[in-house]
């Protein structure tokens, strides 16, 4: 291997040059993704329509005031490589990233300034550990940092190492969280209005789990947010 090979491999370590989604080279001013996949990733737009299909995901389990995702998820398509890379890269900074980028969209809805606090879905303390943080935090943070509003990641802890949910039937994966969450702190949350993020929707299990544990604080109020949601 050449020295100028190694430099380069060493570089890309810290500086990555290819799209995570479409692996083309990135230009000097791109980050993270090419420009052609930040514009071909598919909007919903939903936090301008209600009811929406996320909320109406929701009807007859949980009460909430607000739903939304930003991106379609279809399987093969750009975002499921990013949210892949955000999961299981240790890309944190793409899901900061697209963080600030939902936050910006959010700006145009009429209820994101109702939210108090950002509430991150908690990962169990070993999965935590074994990916070293926890992805849904890190959208949280790109939204806190453009919508101006304060994270939690306190007030919710995940007691159960839950299996993972890809092969599994609805009734199985609200069998699988059933009892995973646990409010550690209800203090912080009594009369707020709390916004849960997760990274995607799909049968939406594990945020109906999550909320259920909130909503016996009194005075709360939920809204949720995926970075994808999934047709089923
Ligand atoms: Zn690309």
């Amino acid at each position: 291997m050449s020295l100028s090979r190694i430099f380069r491999d060493v570089l890309n370590l810290f500086y990555p040059t290819s799209c995570e989604a479409c692996g083309d080279e990135l230009l000097g001013n791109e980050k993270w993704l090419c420009v052609s996949c930040w514009i071909a990733m598919p909007k919903t737009n939903f936090h301008l329509q209600s009811p929406n299909p996320v909320e109406q995901r929701f009807v007859g389990r949980i009460p909430i005031q607000h739903a939304s995702s930003m991106y379609y998820f279809n399987k093969d398509t750009r975002i499921q490589e990013v949210l892949h890379a955000l999961k299981y890269k240790n890309k944190k900074d793409i899901g900061i990233e697209l963080g600030r980028r939902f936050g910006h969209e959010l700006l145009d809805s009429e209820w994101i300034s109702e939210i108090d606090v950002i509430l991150p879905v908690p990962l169990s303390k070993q999965k935590l550990k074994s990916r070293g943080y926890n992805q849904s935090e890190c959208i949280a943070r790109g939204l806190s940092e453009i919508l101006d509003i304060p994270v939690d990641t306190d007030a919710v802890l995940r007691r159960k190492n839950t299996k993972s949910q890809t092969s599994m039937t609805i009734a199985q994966r609200i069998e699988n969280v059933k009892g995973a969450f646990e409010v550690a702190n209800a203090s912080s949350l009594i009369g707020k209005h709390i916004l849960l993020v997760d990274d995607v929707l799909t049968t939406g299990s594990t945020l109906e789990s999550c909320a259920r544990e909130i909503v016996k604080v009194p005075d709360t109020k939920i809204s949720l947010l995926t970075l994808a949601y999934a047709i089923e």
